[in-house]
């Protein structure tokens, strides 16, 4: 891990992976990466083909025929913004090829235009877009923010995870417990603590325990800008919790049966555990 004291804005940290939540990237009932990537890659090509940043009526005419219908969102009374697009070029790239994603950012922003600001023919307008900044500013520390930028390189399961808050939270405070302390920076820092705490990340982008809305985690949907905090498993099924409950919680788990619970508490506890043994090795 750096010792770089991270970024005070979490949305663009390096020249390798971004954030685009907020602007909607994830809500859509196609959210794999794979489905993700692919929408965004076309429409960013659409947008380089067919609108002019001065031309405001190209602008509002690619809202229309771009912006996600209702009926394909996953949150329906939550904007989706089809500005949001590829900043760095949209032809496939060895990484990308690798089942990467590149760098996520609004195609109407004024770095992206030499100064000139398309924001006001999006969802928001260019105040909103500006000053908005997500939860996770405030409550992840230094330290959780560090290891999420060192071990994950990837714009769809950066967006992912440091939207997700609790579950950095929460995994190291299974870790502490498991070793007995806190890890310090420098214990954080470590390769094969990077290495597996990427791991544990990983975990996410593809979670096969996942609810049909789980890629919100914690947040379940109950309407169009309505929200509940999701069940704990073991109250779902009657069973004694875990103590890896709540990252499944924040996992957006929903298993069908005890047998699943048990598998999902599983596969998840062996990542922690293979962290907390990472962790303890580097301790001096
Ligand atoms: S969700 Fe947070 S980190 Fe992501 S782009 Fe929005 S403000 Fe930035
Ligand atoms: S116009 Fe605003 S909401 Fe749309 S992509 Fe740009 S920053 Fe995101």
């Amino acid at each position: 891990m750096s010792e770089d004291r991270p970024p005070k804005v979490l949305c663009h940290p390096d020249g390798k992976k971004s954030c685009g939540a907020c602007c909607g990237m994830y809500n859509h009932v196609e959210h794999g990466q794979s489905q993700t990537m692919q929408r965004l890659r076309r429409r960013t090509r659409a947008f380089h083909r067919n609108t002019s940043i001065d031309d405001e009526a190209s602008l509002k005419a690619f809202r229309q025929r771009w912006e996600d219908d209702e009926k394909v969102k996953l949150m329906t009374g939550l904007p989706s913004c089809p500005f949001l697009g590829f900043v760095d070029g949209v032809e496939p790239s060895k990484t990308e090829q690798q089942g990467r994603a590149r760098i996520v950012g609004c195609l109407v922003h004024p770095l992206q235009n030499d100064g000139v600001d398309g924001r006001d023919c999006g969802v928001y307008d260019r105040f909103i877009c500006e000053d908005y900044l997500c939860a996770a500013h405030n409550i992840l520390r230094t330290d959780e923010i560090r290891l999420v930028l060192d071990s994950i390189d990837d714009s769809y399961l950066y967006g992912l995870v440091i939207t997700n808050p609790k579950f950095v939270r929460q995994l190291l405070e299974l870790v502490a417990r498991r070793t007995g302390a806190w890890p310090s920076k420098k214990v954080l820092s470590r390769p094969a603590v990077l290495e597996a705490a990427g791991r544990c990340f990983e975990q996410m982008r593809e979670w096969p325990y996942r609810d049909n809305d789980g890629i919100f985690g914690p947040v379940g949907v109950t309407g169009a800008v309505e929200t509940r905090r999701r069940d704990m498993p073991a109250d779902v099924f009657d069973v004694d919790p875990d103590p890896v409950d709540m990252l499944l919680v924040c996992m957006g788990t929903a298993c069908k049966s005890t047998e699943e619970l048990y598998s999902a508490r599983r596969r998840i506890d062996a990542e922690v555990d293979a962290l907390a043994a990472a962790v303890k090795r580097a301790q001096p």
